[in-house]
């Protein structure tokens, strides 16, 4: 990317996060070397990884099993050695909210939230311009409020967190229950819902409910100018949308609600920018 938000050149290759850290750098590193070849006058890096991130020391704090060796990782450390360039690493929902805040649906706003929903829910909030990370680098993180109580078991060992209800394996995993079929995607179980299938259209229904007042709860909290819903089941959004905001207009009449505009790039444009930022503050 360039100061002035243009991508000069992608490349990408699948981290097969599964196999472990040290197949993971070694991705990472792939495509770092490939940009690098194309642009080597490049003045630095910038990341976003799923896990919690401590953006001063650029090190993963804690990632969950989906990352295998992950936690405790040095990545800023590590990049700065390996290529000797300034460095930014951060967490991948706080990089798309970077993007989507320069490029996408929130650009020209200062206070934003994102929530990502997809395997789970993401989330992030930018306060004054600057993302608000929060003492523990744990800011943001919607997906693990409890909004259940006693509900749903979830991997982070509470239960009935945000991210059994409204994220894309919540609603699959819901609509299987209801209708009594495996849905292999979100895009057969929206087909189902505009086949007129009644279990399925409860399910979304109910998902629409709740996304509503997770929204709802964040707009009472935190008051952005604008909640930015980004991910794999906010790309269905044209058969769920209309649902939420019917809900949201009974709710909060004045709440601005945006579909994120830049979908998986957002992670990467956000954390070039924060890339730029910190190099403008050095
Ligand atoms: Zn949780």
């Amino acid at each position: 990317m360039n100061e002035h938000g243009d991508a000069l050149h992608e490349s990408g290759i699948p981290t097969e996060a599964g196999r472990g850290k040290d197949h993971i750098v070694l991705h990472t590193e792939t495509v770092i070397r490939q940009l690098l070849e194309r642009y080597p006058d490049t003045a630095g890096i910038g990341i976003g990884t799923a896990g919690r991130v401590d953006v001063d020391k650029g090190r993963v704090i804690y990632a969950t099993d989906n990352l295998p060796g992950w936690m405790g990782f040095e990545l800023q450390q590590w990049c700065e050695a390996r290529f000797s360039l300034p460095v930014v690493a951060d967490n991948d929902a706080n990089t798309a909210l970077a993007g989507e805040a320069w490029l996408g649906a929130g650009a020209g706003l200062s206070d934003l939230t994102m929530l990502t929903l997809g395997t789970g829910v993401g989330g992030a909030n930018m306060i004054g311009g600057r993302l608000h990370r929060g003492a523990h680098w744990n800011g943001g993180e919607w997906g693990h409020v409890v909004f259940v109580p006693h509900g749903r078991p979830c991997n982070c060992g509470m239960q009935g967190c945000i991210e059994q209800y409204i994220s894309g394996t919540a609603l699959t995993r819901l609509a299987r229950t209801a209708a009594g079929r495996d849905y292999a995607s979100g895009r057969e179980l929206f087909a189902d819902y505009e086949r007129g299938n009644e279990a399925v259209i409860a399910v979304v229904e109910q998902f629409a409910d709740n996304l509503a007042l997770v929204i709802h709860n964040i707009h009472i909290g935190l008051n952005p100018q604008a909640i930015i819903i980004g991910g794999g089941v906010a790309d269905a959004r044209a058969v769920w949308w209309d649902l939420l905001e019917h809900r949201l207009s009974v709710l909060d009449p004045v709440l601005d609600v945006r579909p994120a505009s830049l979908g998986n790039r957002a992670g990467a444009i956000g954390a070039a920018r924060l890339a730029m930022n910190a190099l403008i503050e050095l």
